[in-house]
């Protein structure tokens, strides 16, 4: 017989989403946030922070490779990559991945997530021991002012905009990233469901943040299951390179299950609804 228990993410005022728990797993309230992991019937062991859901092992691979291989196969030679937040570990395990990566540093902020990644999660928190990988526990934002003309692509693999995430959606921390990066630098972060309202918002805002900043700016999406509404939308800035000139033939994509070649351009190709909120973003 199935459990009764059941694990809910309030995502809207009006829109909630429950899990079937198979098991509760471990709970804690660390320094930064609230913490679950639970095992459910239909996504297998899943991580909650502060009550919303973060990844699960059955389709964490589309987030994951969808914030890292687009712009690792933008850049002809991400030699030195940061990856901001990002505790369950599995951008860095795409990361450290590719052959031309030499350095792959994440900076989380809150250490039991790691930690607990790497216990309940370890198909997804897999590469902290990795030869290429350098972990840091801190703030991004401090880590980012801190450095200039390092990083060759700067990954923002954030939770929502609220706590002590919130400076990672700022103009100013954006302009801190710029310096992070070398001249030919790329930018990518993640930056919620184009569906909702609220969230459509501050997805212009930060397009329009962006635009000031970088020569390049582009929105890409891909359809992630456990997400609010379940579209998903990354936004990638660039000083130089730009992802739908990169050539098909030179894309690559280790044992990747929803990121190819042909996704790399297709994920930029936006439906009607979204280009026309994106042409609203001139006006912000
Ligand atoms: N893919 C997830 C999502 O969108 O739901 C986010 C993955 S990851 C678990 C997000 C991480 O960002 C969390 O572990 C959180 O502790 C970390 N984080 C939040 N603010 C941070 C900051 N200022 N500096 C570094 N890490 C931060």
């Amino acid at each position: 017989m199935k459990s009764d228990l059941w694990i809910t993410e309030q995502q809207t005022e009006d829109l909630l989403i429950s899990f079937r728990v198979k098991e509760k797993l471990h709970e804690e309230k660390t320094d930064f946030q609230h913490l679950s992991l639970v095992d459910t019937y239909t996504y297998g062991r899943m991580l909650f922070l502060d009550h919303c859901v973060m990844t699960s092992i059955k389709e964490e691979f589309v987030y994951h490779e969808m914030i890292t291989w687009v712009a690792l196969n933008t850049h002809p030679c991400p030699q030195n990559v940061l990856i901001i937040g990002g505790g369950d570990g599995g951008a860095l395990r795409e990361v450290v991945k590719h052959p031309r990566v030499k350095s792959a540093t994440l900076v989380e902020i809150d250490e039991r997530v790691i930690i607990n990644s790497q216990k309940y999660l370890p198909e997804i928190g897999s590469a902290f021991e990795h030869p290429k990988a350098k972990v840091l526990i801190a703030d991004g934002i401090k880590h980012v002012q801190e450095r200039q003309n390092e990083y060759n692509l700067i990954i923002i693999d954030s939770t929502d905009p609220i706590g002590p995430a919130e400076g990672l959606f700022s103009a100013d921390f954006y302009q801190a990233v710029y310096q992070a990066l070398r001249e030919d630098g790329i930018m990518v972060a993640q930056t919620e469901s184009p569906f909702l309202p609220k969230d459509r918002k501050l997805i212009k805002r930060i397009q329009a943040d962006l635009r000031k900043i970088y020569s390049l700016v582009r929105l890409y999406l891909a359809y992630v299951p456990i997400y609010p509404t379940g579209m998903w939308s990354f936004s990638l800035a660039s000083k130089k390179y730009d992802p739908l000139k990169v050539n098909k033939q030179e894309i690559i994509a280790p044992a990747t299950r929803y990121y190819n070649s042909a996704i790399h351009h297709a994920a930029f190709v936006l439906p009607s609804f979204v280009q026309e909120f994106l042409q609203e973003v001139e006006k912000c």
